[in-house]
């Protein structure tokens, strides 16, 4: 059987006192998409960190197609294929929008020739119209894929997103959603941490719920209508 693109076995994080993920095992296939939901506070930002090599395991082991990333820091790891669109979008508003999408390059990666921004440009073409505004007159929906097109240029084999609906428009987070579906056409392998629980479930080949850094229950895209399911393990707790 083929190595998992992600696999994290036994994983605890702490910040001093707090064990904000205990125990956590999970794998990503090659080209999945894996959702990860859970009430605030349940460890799932830090799961993707940990996986970014921005906090390190005290416990526990990380894998990028069966070599331990657990050590490593966020440069390497990106350099290994991987790329984070953090929680808040965390954009430059005053560069123009083509400015923060060259510093998706600064990973360092090798890359296969071309424009690398074209990636970001045919996913989000409105990227393309807008290349010379700066970035912070963009709507709120065009600045979450700005900050999609910024991961996207390094051309990562396996993308982490953090919230990437939050705060969004009914609107744009059916075409956040649908540019997610489009990416994993490309062959990218996504984990997806969100709020939007049914959504989440809906895309994604299979979702974790999270309580207190513990997995407790994993969905299929048949349970996206099950919201007492759902909640019931939310409240798990
Ligand atoms: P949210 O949906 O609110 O973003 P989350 O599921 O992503 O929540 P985390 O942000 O990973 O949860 O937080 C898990 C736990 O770790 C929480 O108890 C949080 O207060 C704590 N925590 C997170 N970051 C830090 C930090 N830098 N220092 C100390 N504690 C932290």
């Amino acid at each position: 059987m083929a190595e998992p693109a992600v696999e994290l076995e036994s994983v605890e994080v702490r910040y001093g006192a707090v064990a904000a993920v205990r125990g956590l095992s999970l794998r990503v296939g090659e080209g999945e998409i894996v959702g990860l939901i859970g009430p605030n506070g349940a460890g799932k930002s830090t799961t993707l960190n940990a996986i970014m090599g921005v906090v390190h395991p005290h416990a526990g082991d990380i894998r990028l197609r069966g070599s331990s990333i657990r050590k490593r820091s966020p440069e390497s790891i990106a350099r290994r294929g991987l790329a984070l669109v953090p929680e808040g979008r965390r954009i430059f508003a005053e560069f123009t929008v083509e400015e923060n999408l060259r510093l998706g390059l600064a990973s360092g990666r090798k890359r296969n020739g071309g424009n690398p921004l074209d990636r970001a440009y045919e996913l989000f073409p409105v990227l393309r119209d807008f290349r010379r505004r700066p970035a912070g007159a963009l709507s709120g929906g065009q600045q979450q894929q700005l900050a999609i097109g910024r991961a996207l240029v390094s051309e990562p084999e396996v993308l982490l997103l953090d919230e990437p609906s939050l705060g969004l428009a009914p609107l744009a987070v059916e075409s956040v959603f649908e540019a997610l579906r489009g990416i994993r056409e490309h062959g990218v392998t996504i984990l997806l941490v969100e709020q939007r629980a049914l959504h989440a479930v809906a895309l994604a080949d299979r979702t974790h719920v999270l309580v207190g850094g513990e997995l407790r229950l994993t969905l299929n895209r048949t349970d996206a209508g099950d919201t007492d399911k759902i909640v019931s393990a939310y409240l798990s707790s």
